[in-house]
């Protein structure tokens, strides 16, 4: 069953997404992190092109969460993919990192390229900031 959208959020103040592109593949769950969601408006405003959301919030149960040891910052809200690649990549990871997101998944090979971003703080298991490019 679909929930309605998040109430902790105003949509009304991340003009250029709609709350549609954030919930789970898996479940319809939405719930993003506000702190995010403010950063990922400001990376967009300077980054002024649109931005296509392929992943937002997951719920632990999603596939590609329940597949790792442990559930990664889409269940906590705080990540995002984006369909990007080229020229529009690199301005986006530059544009990234000086808006301080912390963590930066590459794909850029095949058919699905994309950037993953997320804002999650340093943990002695997890350094931060980092960059990493997916298998
Ligand atoms: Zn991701």
């Amino acid at each position: 069953m679909r929930e309605t959208t998040q109430s902790a959020l105003d949509w009304r103040r991340y003009p250029n997404f709609r709350p549609e592109e954030f919930r789970c593949r898996h479940t319809g769950r939405l719930r993003m992190d506000p702190g995010f969601m403010e950063r990922l408006q400001r990376l967009r405003s300077a980054y002024g092109r649109s931005m296509v959301i392929t992943s937002g919030y997951r719920d632990p149960t999603h596939p590609a969460e329940a597949a790792k040891t442990s559930s990664g910052a889409h269940t906590l809200g705080r990540a995002c993919d984006v369909a990007v690649h080229g020229r529009d990549a690199l301005d986006l990871v530059v544009l990234a990192v000086a808006h301080g997101f912390t963590g930066i998944g590459v794909q850029q090979r095949g058919l699905r390229r994309f950037i993953h971003l997320d804002d999650l703080d340093a943990t002695t298991d997890r350094p931060r900031p980092t960059l990493w490019s997916y298998a």
